[in-house]
């Protein structure tokens, strides 16, 4: 539970005159509560008041998982076949009579709405919570960055076990394949996304699909991937030579990693999410090949995969401490090469530390 956090919230509330939050996104759920669940087709909320206690509403079968979690509000459930919105109702009625309502627009169903709508008609739904539930996401607490250390060095035992696959033949397949058979035994319930061994030219798409390719003297292969681990996520790309490299792709590695070093060197309290994105893309765009950099420098990480800030030329967003976010300059030649490098970093009060620790300088394998 991340009782800082929701004060923070209600803050917010407070400023805004809103008299309770319905977070919905499981994961903002998680988040706040300390509870993580897929609830799937069921409902799952959180309902945070600014005069009472907040409380949690679950479906039946999780109700006791969630009193087990580190949430220490009340939890509320619903068997299948009641109506939730009864439910809900009542117990927000309860706790008195809430004017304002804010909602997250961004993930709610227009189906769930109106369902709550139907039992507040006085109401104002009006206000959206997702910027302000994105705006307390930037800056992590330390636990928050414990728990961010702990599913990156996951990601970097992830690697190493890829790496090992990596083998004449070896399809991407199989080698994903080996990285989550063993993770899974060693205890990482899930992978953040799905994992992304490419190798040869399938590693020119930045976001390609991995399958039967298999490992061939000369390619490089490209490993994306990372694990959720108490809620939090990580996030790492590495990219390798399985034999000896052309002079042309250690060129390519050569200028992605200046990038990726320049701008990590660079990040610190007071520089904007947009000219870290200029300092790796002016590297890759001084050398000529600018146009194959065809994504933003890096993306916000934590709960999500993807969340604020977005590193890309314009954004004026100025870095703090404790924001947490990936720096992955790439470059991708279609037909040709592809390498991307990425670490995911906290913010210090001089600079930055690095989830992930794998080394950064071309490994050659086989
Ligand atoms: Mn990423
Ligand atoms: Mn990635």
């Amino acid at each position: 539970m991340n009782q800082q956090k929701m004060n923070e919230l209600k803050q917010w509330m407070a400023k805004e005159k809103i008299d309770l939050t319905y977070i919905s996104d499981p994961h903002h759920i998680g988040y706040f509560s300390g509870y993580e669940s897929d609830p799937h087709e069921r409902v799952l909320a959180l309902f945070i008041s600014l005069e009472s206690d907040p409380f949690l509403f679950t479906p039946a079968l999780e109700v006791e998982d969630a009193q087990n979690s580190s949430w220490s509000y009340p939890v509320y459930g619903y068997m299948d076949g009641e109506n939730p919105w009864e439910k809900i109702a009542q117990l927000i009625k309860q706790h008195g009579h809430p004017n304002k309502i804010a909602t997250e627009k961004e993930f709610l169903s227009i189906a769930r709405f109106e369902a709550l709508q139907s039992h507040f008609p006085e109401a104002d739904l009006s206000a959206n919570a997702t910027p302000a539930v994105e705006r307390l996401q930037l800056i992590k607490t330390d636990a928050e960055i414990g728990l961010l250390l702990e599913a990156g060095n996951w990601a970097d035992v992830a690697l190493e076990i890829g790496f090992q696959a990596v083998t004449e033949g070896a399809a991407e397949q199989e080698i994903i394949a080996e990285i989550e058979y063993q993770l899974k035994r060693k205890g990482v319930r899930s992978m953040s996304f799905n994992t992304l061994v490419l190798t040869g030219k399938n590693a020119a798409s930045p976001h390609g699909t991995p399958g039967a390719a298999t490992v061939a003297s000369g390619d490089l292969v490209l490993f994306d991937l990372g694990v959720i681990w108490k809620g939090y996520c990580s996030d790492v790309t590495r990219t390798i030579a399985y034999q000896e490299p052309t002079a042309f792709q250690k060129e390519i590695y050569a200028l992605v990693l200046e990038a990726q070093l320049a701008a990590t060197a660079a990040v610190k309290p007071g520089v904007t999410a947009g000219e870290l994105d200029q300092i790796a893309r002016g590297v890759i765009e001084k050398a000529g090949y600018g146009e194959y950099f065809n994504h933003r420098l890096g993306h916000g990480i934590g709960t999500t995969v993807h969340e604020f800030p977005s590193l890309i030329t314009g954004n004026d967003l100025v870095i703090e401490k404790g924001m947490c976010f990936s720096m992955e300059p790439g470059i991708y030649i279609p037909g040709k090469v592809g390498v991307r490098i990425e670490d995911c970093v906290h913010v210090t009060e001089d600079g930055c530390e690095s989830f992930t620790k794998t080394p950064k300088e071309l490994q050659i394998f086989g």
